[in-house]
């Protein structure tokens, strides 16, 4: 049936959606076989398209029975209806004619014309190829409400969804007393805004049944929250009703709907009890019946007051919404934390970027690195986290956001955004994921119109928001500034309504990113549960459901889900407690979190670890390594602990961001470490200078740097100094140093993929990303070999822009015309993309060095596809071969069947161990094939869902994404 693709009052293009399975197909009503004669209408078979019952309502949708002549059927494909299909034509009266949706030889389904209204017979005749039929009586009544059912019969399982298009049957029961359901049906008679016969009705204002029918759930009355015209149907017409308390429960609970003295058909759902007090949506639906309709529309936009006017806001909070304290609602307090707490909050731990806490490839560490986050909230009374950022890196490394996000592969970022996220939800304030969805450059970001097919989003940045979500149960998400394929992310049908709610089941709310809504109607249509941060079009939420083009459970549902996400985050049940940082614990995380995500990309004749007892001088070039480490921009921008090491000013692009330098200084952590050295500083202004001071010294580190924040891409991928006037040439200074010195180690301080025309000069390069307060220290341990490195790259680092899917970014032509920005390589993101293309990167995805060696052996498949926990296992040995402990990443790879078109390998599991020096583990990597990221499968497109194909799956094991550096373990069948 085609219940299950309905959308919740939402206008589509077409009527080949929803009820299609009723209105253009035939019904299993009484066969009438073709014969030869004249055409003919049964007596008695004109009944409702719907109920089957012989009276109809004008407006509404009927079935017509009778001999028609037609050899084959034919359907309407566009609107407004015609009043031919084929050679056939119906006609009340003589002369009004039908609007038709649907014709073969035995059935014919038709509107019955609005211009009916007050009549109670009228004469239906048919006429095919000229000759026409006798007349028959067809009874008419203002009201004759009819379900739509599953099998086109008028009883058993109606066409009731939930709030999320879900059929409401047994596999998906409402609850009574607070689940809302759809209910789609004909015959409620007169609307209000009434189209024209043959054409669908509108969204702006909504069509509105002008008598609200009586709708009764399981025995029980149900409330009516609204009752019209599904918006872009012909004749259909959808109540919203709440299931009541005391409705019986089971798997076939009888729906009637009455009006105007007529009772429905009895459809039937499934209705479970209501679940235990603590259940967040049972409770979100009792504080909701108590709320008053002021109270609702405050929940639903920000106080922030109008776009010149936000800050500060209370606890310098970037968001606030005021609390309802007769109910005890607490305020909400939206705050940015990708790598920290920031807007205007109170100094908070910086901790690494987001891209280093994915170089980790420790999902475990990544908890420790959200709690930062989350207790950091909390003790600072705020309570909705707005970071969560997963958008993938791989088709755009320029973007100025990369050090937020978690790199280019939904699997990885997938997972380490739901380790942050739980953490940040288990301080019981509210997570984020953002910003959804393919959000990718900032260049022209608000009318940025992504083009992408289906399946390529479904496998790349749509799949790190599924992973992101169903691994960590986040309670809100926030939809991003730009445009998919025609809609703007905050009123996209598709993203909001149909995958995010729809097929991932999401329950929490949607925020638009900061005046990222563009609408009232559309935006609270498509799916949008909140504008932010203020109210420039939510404020008019109350007006349009006053005027119908939003009904009121639409706001319900809103409140509802801010509401269950409350409480399903704890903001109810454990009430804000102000409280001291505890900033030594949190800046230890910071700490690790850098020495477990930076990466060794090169270290040539075993130059490091530096060795303390025989190092006489070190010079530390450039970056203002002698006060602090350098951290991304914007809006994710932390405010230190401490105050920051230095403030330089607003480059332009972005022009309203700081250049912050996180404290701890790189050369007192040196000098620490190496207490018989000289340690100098020269700040890298000066090439001839610095290759002098390089020359003077036994160890040369210089530090180069690359500013990035929101509001801005880089222009290149080289190290391009954006902060300084005139700007430092960061690739000559290398180059120059380097020549100088034979014992040069760079030191990366940068979000994302660098290309590094110096590297072949140079004896290690250590990828620090933007370290973070402890930075400093961290860098200084694993220079030394206090901490072996062990981050693994989370995006491929190509070898030139040339080597991108975009080489040059997409540009707006102004500020205001949305521009295409076509991802064409689809799912082909990072490694997939250079695979697929035979391109060799930098540096590929999934690599980083270590100062000791390990060793595969014994790899072998575990094939457990048949259990009924299908997986499979990767097991071998892991042994540490060098000379001191440290760890390695083991990363599965999957070369799906050729024909599926897929790339040659994609990630599907990895494993990090740490070993001392000689130690052996036997290790197994699983991949379970339900996994959320659905590791053995496809998006398939015409039947919209995952499929695995059949054919030989093979299996690599290794230590980074390039072919080199993986065997093949085995293959895997599927299939005969
Ligand atoms: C950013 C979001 C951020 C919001 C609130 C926007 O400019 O795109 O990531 O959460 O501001 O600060």
């Amino acid at each position: 049936m085609g219940a299950g693709n309905a959308h919740w009052l939402s206008p589509r293009s077409g009527i080949r959606f929803l009820l299609g399975a009723w209105l253009l197909l035939p019904l299993d009503g009484p066969c009438f076989g073709q014969a030869a004669g004249a055409p003919a209408i049964t007596p008695g078979g004109i009944v409702s398209a719907a109920s089957y019952g012989t009276a109809v309502a004008p407006g509404s949708i009927a079935a017509v029975f009778g001999n028609f002549l037609l050899s084959s059927p034919s359907s309407a494909s566009s609107l407004p209806l015609p009043t031919h299909l084929s050679e056939l034509s119906m006609q009340f009266d003589g002369a009004l004619a039908a609007p038709l949706f649907y014709a073969d030889g035995g059935q014919v389904n038709i509107q019955i014309p609005w211009e009916l209204a007050g009549r109670s017979q009228a004469m239906l005749t048919v006429t095919v190829n000229g000759q026409t039929s006798p007349a028959q009586a067809v009874d008419l009544v203002a009201y004759a409400p009819g379900i739509f059912t599953a099998n086109s019969q008028g009883s058993g399982q109606g066409a009731i969804l939930d709030l999320s298009n879900r059929l409401v049957e047994p596999s998906n029961p409402a609850t009574a007393g607070s689940s809302i359901v759809v209910i789609y049906c004909t015959g409620l008679g007169a609307v209000t805004n009434r189209p024209a016969s043959a054409s669908a009705s509108s969204v702006n204002p909504l069509a509105v049944a002008t008598i609200t029918p009586a709708v009764s759930i399981g025995g029980a009355p149900a409330q009516v929250l609204f009752a019209g015209l599904v918006p872009g149907m012909v004749g259909e017409y959808q109540v919203n009703a709440l299931v009541p308390a005391n409705s019986a429960t089971g798997d076939a609970v009888p729906v009637t709907i009455s009006a105007g003295g007529y009772t429905s058909n009895a459809a039937t759902i499934a209705v479970k009890a209501p679940p235990a007090q603590m259940d967040p949506d049972y409770r979100a639906g009792l504080l909701l019946a108590q709320m008053t309709q002021a109270e609702k529309l405050q929940l639903v936009h920000g106080a922030g007051g109008p776009v010149t006017n936000i800050f500060p806001l209370p606890r310098g909070a970037g968001g606030y919404i005021p609390g309802i304290p007769r109910l005890g609602i607490p305020a909400l307090y939206f705050v940015d934390g990708s790598t920290g707490l920031a807007d205007s909050s109170a100094p908070a731990t910086a901790l690494p970027s987001s891209i280093a806490s994915a170089a980790s490839w420790d999902p475990a560490l990544a908890y420790k690195f959200g709690s930062v986050i989350g207790s950091e909230m909390r003790a600072y009374g705020l309570n909705v986290n707005l970071g969560g950022n997963v958008n993938l890196t791989g088709r755009e490394p320029r973007d100025g956001r990369t050090f937020e996000t978690k790199g280019e592969d939904p699997i990885l970022a997938g997972k380490i955004t739901a380790a942050h996220i739980r953490a940040v939800q288990d301080q019981h304030v509210v997570g984020g994921i953002k910003h959804y969805a393919l959000n990718d450059q900032e260049t022209g970001r608000t009318t940025a119109n992504v083009q992408i097919e289906e399946r390529g989003a479904r496998e790349s940045d749509l799949l790190a928001f599924e992973i992101g979500l169903k691994d960590s149960n986040v309670q809100s998400v926030m939809c991003s500034y730009n445009l998919v394929n025609g809609a703007y992310s905050c009123q996209n049908q598709h993203l909001l309504n149909e995958v995010l709610k729809g097929d991932w089941g999401f329950k929490g709310f949607v925020m638009s990113d900061w005046w990222g809504t563009h609408s009232t109607a559309a935006a609270a249509l498509a799916g949008l549960d909140q504008e932010q941060p203020d109210n420039a079009f939510f404020g008019s939420l109350g007006q349009a459901i006053a005027s119908g083009q939003v009904p009121q459970s639409r706001l319900d549902h809103m409140v509802h889900r801010i509401l269950r996400a409350m409480y399903q985050s704890g903001l109810f049940d454990f009430p804000e407690a102000l409280a001291p940082v505890d900033t030594a614990t949190d800046e230890a995380i910071a700490r690790e979190a850098e020495e477990q995500g930076a990466v060794l990309l090169k270290n040539a004749g075993g130059l490091l670890p530096l060795n303390a007892s025989t190092i006489n001088s070190i010079v530390v070039i450039g970056s203002h390594a002698n006060i602090g480490v350098l951290s991304g921009g914007g809006s994710a921008q932390v405010w230190p602990t401490g105050g920051w090491a230095r403030r330089d000013g607003q480059p332009c692009p972005p022009c309203w961001a700081w250049v912050i330098w996180d404290p701890t200084s790189m050369t007192s952590a040196i000098q620490a470490m190496a207490p018989r050295a000289a340690v100098r500083f020269d700040d890298g202004t000066n090439l001839t200078r610095a290759s002098v001071v390089a020359g003077q010294n036994q160890v040369v580190i210089v530090v180069v740097s690359q500013w990035a924040s929101e509001g801005m891409d880089l222009p290149s991928l080289n190290f391009t100094d954006v902060i300084n006037a005139p700007p430092i040439d960061q690739d000559a200074l290398v180059a120059a140093v380097a020549t100088a010195n034979p014992h040069t180690i760079v030191v990366l301080e940068n979000g994302g993929a660098q290309v590094m025309p110096w590297l072949d000069s140079v004896n290690a390069v250590l990828e620090a990303w933007y370290p973070g307060q402890r930075g400093g220290e961290a860098i200084a341990n694993l220079l030394f070999g206090v901490v072996n490195p062990s981050g693994k790259l989370p995006m491929t680092f190509p070898a030139s822009v040339a080597d991108l899917p975009h080489p040059t970014i997409a540009s707006p032509p102004d500020s205001a015309t949305p521009f295409p920005v076509n991802y064409s390589e689809g799912f082909n993101v990072g490694y997939k993309w250079s695979d697929s293309n035979n391109l060799t990167p930098l540096f590929p995805f999934g690599f980083g060095l270590s100062y000791t060696t390990f060793s595969f052996s014994n790899a072998k498949l575990v094939d457990n596809l048949a259990s009924s926990n299908p997986n499979f296992r990767v097991t071998f040995d892991l042994k540490n071969t060098g000379p001191v402990a440290g760890a390695e990443v083991a990363q599965v790879y999957l070369g799906l069947p050729a024909g599926t078109g897929e790339p040659p390998r994609r990630l599907v599991g990895w494993q990090k161990v740490f070993l001392e020096s000689g130690a052996l583990q036997h290790v197994t990597v699983e991949v379970d094939q339900n996994d959320s990221s659905h590791p053995m499968s496809y998006w398939d497109t015409s039947s919209s869902s995952w499929r695995t194909a059949p054919g030989d799956y093979t299996v690599y094991l290794g230590n980074s994404s390039a072919s080199a550096s993986l065997s093949v373990v085995g293959t895997l069948h599927v299939g005969p």
